[in-house]
């Protein structure tokens, strides 16, 4: 399947978007960086907020947790908000407060699992370590490091030493056989001053300065396409990085709209939302409300304007493997580059419901794009998103949808280069919505 030459860019723009997020931090930072390049001025939830009429708007909460919106040319209470939401984390590995210990000549590196990855494919990967530091001074400072280069791996055991490794599968303690080896033990330096003196050198920094780190290991291969025409991307955080960046794309392909255009793009998700920065916190309904405050209306009138809203949980969605066809529902296979699917659960662990799912179809019909739906094989527990616990906070009707992924939560996932266009442009429209059709 030729892949046009404008489905390409946006594949490419995503790949270098997620080669600059090598951690939750950094997918913030990029976030803030492409909407300070396109005129989005940053602002502090400890200051007052005076915001102009159609101005663009980005909030960090914790340096991983973003709000962007840029205010509509309608009022507010009659035209609502059109959010979309996704998640800047992924699951993996993170190295514990005190990571640094010897085990035999080796210096090794302790790591908790974050969220859950499929652990037995952060093996034999060229892998690196990024995140937050934070530095002492008169207030600790927050920085972002990122090693860059491979630094640490998790060497497979031999088929020799592990005969059964392919009718059992490759399974790790995940105490004593997830250690990252890092280099030969120094003699006469302690472990831990061995790790430090390695983080202050790449911060430029003393040792003593160094309070408190969060950092998460990460593979340094970069994204790239795969297929006779490059139809597949490959990569790392696709999910849910591919919806970070078709949302942002979305909201800047367009420099006014009638209704007020958000994204909200949570840390935690992977985890259960549930931290002050995460989906389950105060952050988007704080954030709403202090647009519609500061755009002077009242509480009754942002009430109003919510009832007018629509909220988009976009999430990767599982595309049909023909290899393991016994995984999934015979009668909701997601097809890769046939378009975004809308993601349906009885139970409501995606927030679908008849009503959304036929705004979203009218949204991708007017934008030219296909469409397909998604529902979980019945005799497998159904994974979640952002979708139920954000919408269900702030009372906004939404919807679930997200682009085909295999293998997802593998240290590298892939997908296909066609739909992440198509989901940008079907959330174009979305945002160019100027009225929620009504429910009777
Ligand atoms: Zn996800």
């Amino acid at each position: 399947m030729p892949i046009d030459p404008g489905p390409r860019r946006q594949a490419e723009d995503l790949l270098r978007f997620i080669d600059a997020s090598p951690s939750p931090w950094h997918a913030a930072a990029t976030l803030a960086e492409w909407l300070e390049e396109a005129g989005f001025q940053c602002l502090d939830e400890r200051q007052a907020w005076a915001l102009e009429p159609a101005g663009r708007y980005y909030v960090l909460r914790d340096d991983s947790s973003l709000i962007a919106f840029s205010l509509g040319t309608d009022p507010l209470p009659e035209a609502g908000f059109r959010i979309v939401g996704a998640h800047t984390d992924s699951p993996g590995l993170r190295l514990k407060p005190q990571p640094a210990h010897v085990a035999d000549a080796m210096l090794r590196l302790g790591v908790e699992v974050y969220g859950s990855p499929i652990l037995a494919t952060w093996t034999d990967r060229d892998l690196s370590l990024a995140g937050r530091v934070v530095l002492r001074g008169d207030s600790p400072t927050v920085c972002l490091m990122d090693f860059a280069e491979p630094l640490v791996r998790l060497p497979n055991l031999a088929i020799h030493l592990n005969r059964e490794v392919n009718e059992a599968g490759l399974k790790l303690d995940k105490q004593t056989e997830l250690p990252l080896l890092l280099t030969e033990v120094e003699e006469g330096l302690p472990a831990a001053r061995q790790f430090l003196q390695l983080l202050a050198e790449r911060l430029d920094c003393a040792e003593e300065a160094i309070l408190s780190f969060e950092l998460a290991v990460y593979d340094t291969q970069k994204g790239g396409f795969w297929g006779p025409q490059g139809e597949f991307i490959a990569a790392s955080r696709l999910d849910n990085l591919a919806s970070c960046h078709a949302a942002l794309t979305a909201l800047l392909a367009e420099d006014e709209a009638a209704a007020t255009r958000v994204l909200a793009l949570f840390d935690h998700e992977e985890i259960g939302s549930e931290s002050f920065k995460g989906a389950a916190s105060s952050f988007l309904g704080d954030t709403l409300m202090r647009i519609s405050a500061s755009l002077g209306f009242s509480a009754f009138d942002h009430q109003r304007a919510l009832a007018s809203s629509f909220l988009i949980s976009a999430d990767m969605a599982h595309a049909f493997h023909p290899n393991f066809a016994g995984a999934y529902e015979p009668e909701h296979k997601l097809i890769i580059n046939h378009g975004p699917a809308i993601k349906v659960n009885a139970n409501l662990r995606y927030t679908t419901e008849a009503f959304s799912q036929a705004l979203f179809i009218g949204w991708c019909e007017a934008a030219g794009v296909p469409w397909q739906i998604y529902a979980h094989r019945g005799n497998l527990a159904c994974g979640s998103t952002i979708g139920p616990i954000a919408s269900a906070k702030l009372g906004v009707r939404s919807l679930d949808v997200g682009n085909p992924l295999w293998a997802m939560h593998s240290v590298r996932e892939s997908a296909g280069s066609l739909d992440h266009a198509f989901l940008i442009q079907a959330l174009r429209q979305f945002f160019a919505c100027a009225r929620i059709p009504v429910n009777g």
